[in-house]
């Protein structure tokens, strides 16, 4: 850091999958110029339509290993059986510079980096448990047996809501995008959240 430029903020995006995160996210990017998008690192195989180095930097086990034994990952967890982590490198530079930044992370990243360094973070809700179905089978690139997994998945993903600054639900899409971008504004002038806690439809959906 070379002292000229507040750092940036840093904003966590966390949803179960099938809440439309990356939809979402992909909006506010649009209407909110200056957020770099983190790239994260998987040893996930690429769905079809993913490139190396656009969704994600598709590394082998023993690669990932390596990153985090040398402490390349200011996060890294593993989901769905596969490593996930986000670098130092997608990260710091761009905050020290004063850029803002926006990581896609699920609830164990979110904890880990809460527990280093300043953010924002932000968890997605599905408005039911039957759209957030509908939604993962809808998606059309995953296994059944990948849907189920995720499925349950998600529970254990939305039992964490609580620990998130801003809890956005998906149900109208440009609700959604307008609450998200509302977010990021009011973080950007230093202003409280604008959001909702949701915990009557928290607890709905981890009773379902
Ligand atoms: P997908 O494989 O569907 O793209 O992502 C699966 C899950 O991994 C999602 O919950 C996503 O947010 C999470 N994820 C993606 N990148 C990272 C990362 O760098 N760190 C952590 N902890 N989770 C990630």
């Amino acid at each position: 850091m070379n002292g000229r430029h507040a750092p940036g903020i840093l904003f966590i995006v966390a949803a179960p999958s099938g809440a439309g995160k990356s939809t979402l996210v992909n909006a506010l990017l649009e209407r909110e110029p200056g957020i770099a998008l983190s790239i994260s690192h998987t040893t996930r195989s690429p769905r079809p339509g993913d490139a190396d180095g656009v969704q994600y930097h598709f590394v082998d086990r023993a690669q990932f290993a390596a990153m985090a034994a040398a402490d390349d990952f200011l996060e890294h967890a593993n989901v769905f059986g596969n490593g996930y982590g986000t670098s130092r490198g997608a990260v710091e530079p761009a905050l020290a510079s004063g850029r803002d930044v926006l990581l896609e992370i699920d609830w164990q990243g979110a904890a880990q980096v809460r527990a280093k360094i300043p953010c924002l973070s932000i968890f997605i809700l599905p408005p039911s448990r039957a759209e957030l179905e509908r939604r993962l089978r809808a998606r059309g690139t995953d296994s059944a047996a990948t849907i189920e997994r995720r499925l349950a998945a998600s529970r254990d993903e939305i039992a964490h809501a609580h620990e998130f600054d801003c809890i956005v639900v998906n149900d109208r899409f440009e609700d959604a995008v307008a609450q998200l971008q509302a977010i990021v504004v009011a973080a950007r002038a230093g202003a409280p959240p604008p959001t909702g806690r949701h915990a009557a439809l928290i607890a709905q959906l981890l009773a379902s």
